[in-house]
């Protein structure tokens, strides 16, 4: 394959790569707006964070409190916290609960439920259908796993793009993988990132 065509692909591969987010940029979580009595903190907008992100205001409270160390409770619209924290920490819990509760593991898309399938609570995406046990997310996995360029990764290919490039997902990013067929393994070496797409090309198949 020539530089045009590779490029072309990459530009198509680009166009539906937004397109296919679109449910990703809708959502706008509200920041946290937080007043300070005494030692307590109160985030007044808490209710309208939890309708944002579409899940049950006790158990958004309950994780806070068992990843903040700190007594909550939740008093109709608000959440009262019984120490002072920074609107950083609270920020950061909050995204730590979504890429945990919300976002798809592997299309980072929000619009997902939870579903006790068995004993275990499973996150189960509407946008690509994928399925995954819940597991509380530490740090962010963009920074976690970041494709670079020049480095080879092994992948999945989960789906096919409209150009008919393979694509496949790391932490947060989309690879792109010309080539690939959906459910094969391949090697790749990273060529170029853009955004949170990262374009590929197959080094080695199985
Ligand atoms: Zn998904």
């Amino acid at each position: 394959m020539g530089d045009f065509d590779y490029n072309d692909l990459l530009e198509n591969a680009e166009g539906a790569f937004l397109k296919g987010n679109k449910s990703q940029e809708r959502l706008k979580i509200p920041d946290p707006d937080i007043i300070y009595e005494g030692r307590v903190s109160i985030v007044r907008n808490f209710a309208d964070i939890v309708d944002m992100i579409n899940r049950d205001p006790k158990h958004v409270a309950k994780f806070l409190m068992k990843e903040l160390g700190i007594g909550v409770s939740i008093d109709s619209r608000r959440l009262l916290i019984n120490r002072k924290v920074s609107y950083e920490q609270v920020k950061e819990k909050i995204s730590q609960y979504m890429d945990s509760y919300v976002r798809c593991y592997e299309c980072r898309a929000p619009d997902t439920e939870i579903q006790r399938i068995g004993r275990v609570d499973v996150l189960v995406c509407k946008a690509c259908g994928a399925q995954h046990p819940i597991r509380l997310v530490r740090e962010a996995k963009t920074s976690e796993l970041k494709p670079e360029e020049g480095k080879e990764y092994s992948v999945t290919v989960t789906e096919v793009g409209k150009s008919g490039e393979g694509r496949s997902h790391l932490g947060g990013y989309v690879i792109v993988v010309p080539g690939g067929k959906k459910g094969q393994t391949v090697k790749v070496r990273i060529k170029k990132v853009l955004g949170t797409t990262a374009f590929s090309e197959i080094i080695a198949s199985k």
